[in-house]
């Protein structure tokens, strides 16, 4: 409150909360805080309104027909401006209509350089029009409002504080003046003020009528039943009948169960008085000295007294608040500091940025060699992302792809009649004749980035079931030279061609596979080890082009070892190709064989004239046979060679262990290559993230010194 010339220079609350209210408004925290509030209650014409303007030394208006119909606001803050400054507003109540809301809050106090009692009371008669209360008995208009008037009032030398001042309760219907809704109105709203924790209740109620029928007495008591926050007024003093004083004496000096805190006698004007030109400290001063009421102890008497009570109750109250307030800003800190810390390092000037950057690629070494150890324990990112898990996933995927070579890859079964030992590319010609599934060679789902770059792979069909004999036998037929008794070897070469002609959609489809496994790890890696998705996207796309080029070389490397097999002369000089042929011309013999045999006491025989199987062949049937059993055996060599190749040098070689690989690429050594610009357009704050920033910096800062503050 303002320090009035004429008045006592202390306001409401104690010098020392002030001040520490004033630090904790300077480091934006005293919007934390509930501004203590005052709220004034009583009887209609108990003298609320004189109580207060005593209190502020605000002309509050009084009686004069303009009984209180509205909750007035007023709100001191102490601020640093030189000037005092006054504003003033209307909340409307929560469930007015928004049309008539809105121009309630379009309203604004004018002409509010001071607030005497002239600007007051036009100011009123302003918001009583407003609000549509009644100013006459026969207006017809409603008699109170829910609407709250709202003054504001800054200045150096107030204090923070919040007083209320509400219409008095009554219990009368008056016709014409007030219905029975307005008296239920008045009650839920006093109350509702009364009810609010930070409410400093003062009970008005005149001396000089009976205190057992105050029923506000009553209300304060269930409202505040610790009474620790209800505070008695007992105004009119001058008004008390002769004799009847010692008995209002008492109540300030007995212990009243209801009104724990005690009262206090306040002496006003009345309104003779107040037309008078009567300065009110004047008059109460005055009436202390008069028999009876000099007996009334010095700390229960006067507006003074009352100042000094409120200001114990208010910075008692504060001292409570102010521990729950502490636990709050306690909180907020550790949240911001969390905030900030996932803000990652600053990086504003190049040390920084390189600094930054240097670390997140070092984390990202650390992970790819955790990845492709298959070291997952390491890290729960393993645990949260199965693309992380490199080496499984590259596993995997090799396994397929020798499976899908072996069961898909061959174009026409082989006549393996009399299988010894069932091999893997039997299954195949146990599919019925009419299958129509396809293969996809494709097993993982395309990402965007770098679909471009993947080589074309078709779906393909199941090994056809022809007769692979008939076929070869074509084929010999038609590129037959002079050769006596054997075949020309470019006619393997280009039966091993044909043979192998769905190698190239399963070969580009698996290193299709494994370069999308391998992106899809670096992005995600990328994001794990860079919390900022911003820098992770940059450095992406500014590796892109690089990282493109090593994808290609390993597709490269897929065409070189796909035109090794199927395209130059077969050769091999793995002794299981000669493994393979004599199983197959055992198989065959014994085919033959078993069909002779018949049996005997030494059990099943063949003639030996029998086994001189190929009696009756042509050179072209033998030669066709001779070249079935080759292509079989060497077919199976040349497809684990090729299976074997793709992985360890297409895929180990170029993509996950030789000299440039892609996450070779997210070193520390890109660092350095860097320039100033780039470096600034990857790793520097966008501005957005250096407003966050300093914004938790300086919210940090407030919030440590409102902890010391509080503390
Ligand atoms: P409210 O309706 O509770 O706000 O009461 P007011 O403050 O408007 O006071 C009602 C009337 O009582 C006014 O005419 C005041 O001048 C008068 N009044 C208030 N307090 C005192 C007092 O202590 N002594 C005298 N004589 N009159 C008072
Ligand atoms: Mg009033």
């Amino acid at each position: 409150m303002a320090i009035h010339p004429s008045g006592d220079d202390q306001g409401l609350a104690d010098p020392i909360l002030l001040e520490k209210m004033d630090k904790l408004f300077a480091c934006n925290i005293g919007n934390y805080i509930d501004l203590p509030q005052l709220v004034v209650v009583g009887d209609q014409s108990s003298g609320k309104s004189s109580v207060l303007e005593g209190l502020t030394r605000l002309a509050f208006p009084r009686d004069s027909g303009l009984c209180t119909r509205f909750a007035t606001q007023i709100i001191f803050r102490r601020s640093k401006d030189s000037e005092r400054r006054i504003m003033a507003s209307i909340i409307p109540e929560s469930d007015a209509e928004d049309a008539y809301a809105s121009k309630l809050k379009d309203w604004t106090g004018k002409n509010l350089q001071s607030l005497d009692a002239e600007t007051f009371s036009q100011m009123m008669t302003e918001v009583h029009i407003l609000m549509g209360v009644s100013r006459s008995q026969d207006d017809g208009l409603p008699t109170f409002s829910k609407h709250v008037l709202r003054v504001e009032i800054c200045g150096p030398q107030e204090d923070h504080m919040s007083v209320i001042d509400v219409p008095g309760i009554f219990r009368n219907v008056i016709p014409g003046k007030s219905t029975r809704e307005d008296i239920s109105l008045v009650r839920d709203m006093v109350q509702a003020y009364m009810r609010n924790p930070r409410s400093i209740i003062l009970t008005v109620v005149p001396a000089n009528v009976d205190i057992a029928t105050q029923e506000i007495v009553e209300m304060a008591h269930e409202l505040d039943p610790d009474g620790v926050r209800t505070l008695g007024v007992l105004t009119k003093p001058d008004l008390v009948d002769k004799g009847a004083e010692e008995k209002v004496i008492d109540l300030t000096r007995g212990k009243d169960m209801q009104v724990r805190l005690g009262w206090v006698i306040v002496r006003n004007l009345g309104q003779s008085e107040l037309r008078g030109g009567v300065h009110r400290d004047a008059a109460e001063e005055k009436h202390r000295t008069r028999y009876p009421w000099g007996f009334v102890g010095r700390e229960n008497f006067g507006i003074a007294a009352l100042k000094n009570r409120i200001r114990e109750i208010v910075t008692a109250n504060a001292r409570q608040a102010f521990s729950s307030v502490r636990t709050e800003v306690s909180k907020n800190l550790k949240t911001r500091q969390v905030g900030l810390r996932s803000l990652g390092l600053e990086r504003t000037t190049m040390e920084q940025q390189v600094q930054y950057l240097l670390g997140i690629f070092s984390s990202f070494q650390d992970l790819t060699t955790q990845a492709l150890g298959a070291n997952y324990s390491s890290s729960d990112a393993f645990d949260d992302s199965k693309a992380l898990r490199l080496a499984t996933e590259i596993v995997t995927r090799n396994e397929k792809f020798s499976e899908d070579l072996s069961q898909w890859g061959h174009l026409i079964s082989f006549k393996n009649v009399f299988p010894l030992q069932a091999d893997a590319s039997d299954i195949a010609i146990k599919h019925s004749e009419s299958d129509t599934r396809l293969l996809s060679p494709r097993k993982v789902k395309d990402i965007p980035e770098i679909q471009e770059i993947l080589p074309e792979s078709s779906d393909i069909s199941p090994p056809l079931r022809h007769d692979i004999c008939s076929w070869i036998g074509d084929e010999y037929r038609q590129s037959r030279g002079f050769e006596i008794g054997t075949f020309n070897h470019v006619l393997l070469s280009s039966l091993m061609k044909k043979q192998s002609t769905k190698w190239v959609s399963l070969a580009n489809g698996y290193i299709g596979d494994i370069i999308t496994i391998v992106h899809t790890y670096i992005t995600n890696g990328l994001r794990q080890v860079c919390t900022d998705r911003k820098v992770s996207e940059k450095l992406l796309s500014f590796l892109m082009d690089k990282l493109l080029e090593t994808y290609q070389n390993a597709i490269d490397e897929v065409d070189f070892l796909l035109f090794v097999e199927r395209s130059i002369t077969p050769m091999t000089l793995n002794h299981y190709l000669n493994d393979n042929l004599e199983k197959c011309r055992q198989r065959r013999a014994n085919s033959i064989q078993a069909k002779k045999a018949f049996d005997s006491p030494e059990g099943k025989v063949v003639r030996v004239d029998d086994l001189n199987h190929h009696q009756n062949m042509s050179n072209a049937e033998h030669a066709v046979q001779d070249l079935h059993d080759i292509l079989e055996s060497y077919y199976k060599v040349a497809r684990k060679r090729f299976v074997d190749n793709v992985c360890v040098q297409a895929t180990g070689y170029y993509l996950m262990q030789g000299p440039i690989i892609p996450m070779s690429l997210l070193s520390p050594s890109l660092v350095s290559s860097l320039d100033r610009e780039q470096l600034d357009e990857i790793a520097g704050e966008e501005a957005t993230l250096k407003r966050k920033r300093e914004q938790l910096h300086k919210e940090i800062a407030d919030l440590s010194i409102a902890r010391d503050i509080l503390l």
